[in-house]
């Protein structure tokens, strides 16, 4: 007879009871999939707020630099795809932006959280949901959105012990989670410079992050189009342990509440660009997202918006402040774009 349904938390500690250490992309996959899955995380009311819920300019201008690019590859059919869409605020922002320009795309969402998918399909007309981006079609170019995505994909994490660098594992104790040294790695796999860093330092992969802009890449080659990422990162290698975990607005341990936090980490920007480069792509410098913001005019934007409706200028004003000052969003989070071989350049090249 099936006993009483186990927690996450308790599953997982069996599995490490029996199974020993596991990684820390496999922990942090599962949790992830758990608290994705089962609720809206975004807004005031959940556990974080991201670009697109501040203001209805941060998908605009997404939309018009996507139209922008397109008008000028000469206006193909194309497909809009976004990767982990959240509330599909963003998508309906920038699909209404690039409608202005004759641009009407078919929307298609890779998306894991069914929770989130029943909210998105209701928002966005007409969407074709993905499992992951093997799926995507294969007849058009591909004008791709990731903003807050790659920083919810697991990473791998190795520590430096007094012996060398390890693997670094999740073990528990009753359902307690902890991070250990698993097995020594070779020194060379560790880039050069980095070596000799001091005890505990922790050097970070997503191998599930590259895998995504191998198979991304690939399309774009073969098909055209564009994609942009936007997300808090770094110019790595480096090291530094930025595995977080984020529940109801404030820091909390990744380790605890397994399933019911946000769980994430910074995203190295030098790796997704390189694997992008290998495939042939074109990839731009890294930019700051308040810079990128004000190159594509966001600030005219508010002006233009607060003309037509005088009672939303504050609002509209501290919308695009909060984007773009670099106390604020404007600098923490970055800016990437990789465009197809045959495709004209983009801002920021
Ligand atoms: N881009 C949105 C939401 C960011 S939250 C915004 O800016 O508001 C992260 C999003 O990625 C959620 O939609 C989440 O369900 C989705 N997600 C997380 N891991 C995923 C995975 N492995 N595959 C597909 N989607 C994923």
């Amino acid at each position: 007879m099936p006993g009483p349904e186990l927690t996450l938390e308790a599953r997982l500690a069996r599995a490490i009871t029996l199974g020993g250490p596991i990684s820390i992309a496999h922990f942090m996959a599962t949790a992830n999939a758990a608290y994705y899955g089962s609720r809206d995380p975004l807004g005031a009311a959940g556990d974080f707020i991201t670009a697109p819920e501040i203001s209805q300019m941060f998908g605009e201008m997404i939309g018009l630099w996507a139209a922008d690019v397109w008008m000028r590859a000469g206006k193909p059919q194309a497909h809009y795809v976004e990767l982990g869409p959240g509330r599909g605020t963003l998508a309906l922002d920038a699909l209404r932006a690039m409608a202005q320009v004759g641009l009407a795309p078919t929307p298609h969402f890779v998306e894991t959280s069914p929770a989130l998918r029943a909210l998105q399909a209701d928002r966005v007309a007409g969407v074709r949901f993905h499992d992951d981006v093997s799926t995507l079609p294969t007849d058009a170019p591909l004008l791709i959105i990731a903003n807050e995505f790659f920083d919810a994909l697991p990473i791998q994490q190795i520590v430096k012990g007094a012996d060398g660098w390890h693997q670094r594992l999740v073990a528990c104790q009753d359902t307690l989670f902890l991070p250990i040294a698993g097995k020594r790695l070779p020194d060379d796999v560790i880039p050069e410079p980095l070596r000799a860093s001091p005890l505990g330092s922790v050097l970070e992969s997503s191998p599930a992050s590259v895998a995504i802009i191998d198979d991304l890449a690939a399309r774009l080659r073969t098909q055209g189009g564009a994609l942009l990422i936007i997300d808090y990162g770094y110019d790595g290698p480096a090291i530094g342990d930025t595995l977080q975990a984020i529940h109801r607005h404030a820091f909390a341990n990744p380790y605890e509440a397994v399933g019911t936090q946000d769980i994430t980490a910074h995203v190295d920007f030098a790796t997704l660009a390189a694997a992008g480069t290998r495939a042939g792509l074109r990839v731009s410098a890294l930019m700051e997202q308040g810079q990128w913001l004000e190159a594509l005019g966001i600030h005219q934007r508010t002006e233009n918006l607060a003309a037509g409706a005088p009672e939303r200028r504050d609002e509209l004003r501290a919308g695009a402040m909060r984007l773009t000052a670099l106390d604020q969003m404007g600098r923490l989070f970055k800016v990437m774009a990789m465009t197809a071989p045959e495709w004209p350049e983009v801002a920021g090249f």
